[in-house]
């Protein structure tokens, strides 16, 4: 299984599936707030990962010269993505079509003037 023969709905199953099997919330399903809030400390755990890095470091990653730190963002990354599919899922959000919703707007939205001297 990879992303191209993946839908997100199976991926939601198959988190929802792992809650079943560990006897997580209440028949699988954790409350949302519960939820939302260790999405963070996930996010934290990702985030250790580029803290203090220079450039050439994160060139490193980009360029796949660090393979090592990758699998350990990938794994961090992997708690935050299915903390989001166990969100949408309790919640009944359809993540693709709120991507596309939000691609819309940010399409749409005038763009931003960054002045870094303000
Ligand atoms: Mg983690």
């Amino acid at each position: 299984m990879n992303d191209r023969d993946t839908t997100i709905a199976e991926l939601k199953e198959a988190v929802h599936q792992l809650c079943l099997r560990k006897g997580w919330g209440v028949e699988g399903v954790q409350d949302p707030q519960h939820i939302a809030m260790a999405m963070t400390v996930e996010m934290s755990e990702l985030l250790e990962h580029f803290q203090w890095l220079n450039p050439p470091e994160v060139r490193a990653l980009m360029e796949g010269r660090d393979p090592e730190r990758v699998a350990l963002i990938a794994e961090e990354f992997a708690d935050v993505m299915m903390y989001g599919l166990q969100l949408t899922r309790t919640l009944g959000i359809d993540v693709t079509q709120q991507v596309l919703r939000k691609i819309d707007i940010v399409d749409h939205r005038p763009p931003k003037n960054y002045d870094p001297k303000r």
